[in-house]
Order: structure tokens, then sequence, then C-alpha cells
């Protein structure tokens, strides 16, 4: 589970996150929907403590079980609960003149001792495990060709098979297709979805796309202007919510 309670966040004088709050149950795959500049991808950050909610404020941020920060601090010892959440970029962030093997190898770095991790050095079991998620992902031929010579949907996929090198219980993904034509973007969001639902592993994904977020998800979480303007089943996610959600953004713009 992930529970966000009384989440603000202020860069500058700009409120970004207003209050924010909801709770995500262990296998639920959601969409977090909402305008460019919503806060959508400042959200996600902040449930891995890659950013921190404001000082003093009343935010809580708790996963499974756990918290990971409060107050607008890091609580001790989350760090190798935050290993526990992988992260997916729309820029898929690989290594390029490396290999896909390698690439997936990487995702293992997080949760090594610290000794084993800057020797770098990983074992036959790793290599298995490796091998496996790129089955899983549909690319154990690619093993060893280099990471820059694959098309975007095949890179998003190993960023997939990274991720599960991980042993992640929540899977975070911040625009994973926005860069992909319409085909590898259902290839990705079909391997999303299969993992979700032969492993249990939540899944949150933000979107651009709403069509795609109906298509794969249950739940949609709407931001708009830093708050919750939606939660709820995606079907709830009408028409004409949606022409509100986006067109004041619009409107309200200067
Ligand atoms: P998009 O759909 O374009 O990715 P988003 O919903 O992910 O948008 P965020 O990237 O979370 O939106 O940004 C929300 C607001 O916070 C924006 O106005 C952005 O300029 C601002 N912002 C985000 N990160 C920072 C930062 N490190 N410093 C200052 N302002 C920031
Ligand atoms: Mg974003």
């Amino acid at each position: 589970t992930i529970a966000v309670e009384h989440l603000s966040k202020t860069f500058g004088h700009s409120p970004v996150l207003q209050d924010v709050g909801f709770e995500i149950r262990a296998g639920e795959r959601v969409a977090l929907v909402g305008p460019s500049g919503s806060g959508k991808s400042t959200l996600l950050r902040h449930l891995v403590g890659l950013t921190k909610a404001n000082r003093h404020s009343d935010s809580r941020v708790t996963v499974m079980d756990r918290c990971i920060q409060r107050r607008g601090r890091l609580a001790r010892g989350s760090r190798a609960q935050r290993c526990r959440t992988g992260y997916i970029f729309q820029q898929f962030n690989l290594v390029g003149r490396l290999s896909v093997m390698t690439n997936v190898l990487i995702g293992r770095l997080g949760c090594m001792p610290r000794w084993r991790a800057l020797i770098g050095r990983f074992t036959p079991e790793e290599h298995e495990m490796a091998l496996r998620s790129l089955k899983r992902v549909g690319l154990e031929e690619l093993a060893h060709q280099r990471a820059n010579t694959l098309s975007g949907g095949q890179m998003q996929r190993v960023a997939i098979a990274r991720v599960l090198m991980q042993d992640a219980d929540i899977i975070l993904a911040d625009e994973p297709i926005a860069s992909l034509d319409p085909r590898s973007a259902r290839e990705v969001m079909d391997t999303l979805q299969r993992i979700n639902e032969e492993d249990g592993r939540t899944i949150v994904v933000s979107l651009h796309q709403v069509d795609y977020a109906r298509d794969y998800c249950q739940r949609a979480i709407a931001l708009k202007h830093g708050q919750v303007y939606f939660d709820g089943p995606i079907d709830q996610l009408t028409d004409i919510r949606l022409a509100y959600l986006y067109a004041n953004a619009e409107l309200d713009k200067p």
C-alpha cells in the first residue's frame, strides 16, 4: 500500500502540490492524469523520497506500512524500503553503450551490499535472474545487443526488466509511453499490465493519453493545479469531467 497524507510542496513561491492525499492498495493499477504542470512528476518523486515535502507541514508518505517521509524529512532507515519501489522514466535512462543484459543487471545495484556494488561483479544467479526478467518483457533475444541499437519501445521494456531486478513491490512510471509510437506504447502498457496481473505488483503510471489510462487502469487520480481533482474508478472519469480537467487549465493561464 501507498498512503499519502497532507502532502504540500512549494517551489519558491509557487505551490505545486496542495494538501494531496490518497491511498493505493497493493496490486492496484492506477493512472495519474492531469494537464502539464499539474504536479504528476513531483508527486511520483515524493513517493521514493527524491523530493521532500514542505518542512513542518503535516505531510506523511507511507509505503508498505513504513514511513518514507514525514513533515518534509526522510524517515531514518527508509533507504532499503525505497529500494522496493521501482521507477521508470519517460526517457528510459539506459546506458546506451552497454549491453541490454548489463543494463538489466544494473537494477541490482541498489539492492547489493555497498562493497559488492563498488566492485560491480554480478553472480551467476543474478545473470539468470536478468535473463528471466528479459524473457518476461519479451527481449531475451536482444540480451547481448547494445542498448542504443534498440527502438524506443524496446528500451522502455528493458527499463521494466531492470526494475524487475529490484524485486520491487511497487512500480512507478512517469509518462513511460510519452515518446513512443502507438504500437510500442501498447507493448509497454501490455507488459506493465501483465506484470501487475502475474505478480500482483502495484503500478502507478502517469499518462498524458487518457484513452490509454482507460484501457489499462482500473482507477484514476487526476491532479489539477496540484490538488486531487478526481480519484475513483476510471469509468467515472467522464468526458465532461475530463473537459473541465483540461480545459480550465488552459483558461486559467494568464
Ligand atoms: P508534465 O505533464 O508536463 O510532465 P507534471 O504534471 O509532471 O507536468 P511537474 O513536473 O510535477 O508537472 O511540475 C509541476 C510544477 O512544478 C511546474 O509548474 C514546474 O515548473 C514546477 N517544478 C517542478 N520541479 C521543480 C523544481 N525542481 N524547481 C522549481 N519548480 C519546479
Ligand atoms: Mg511530468
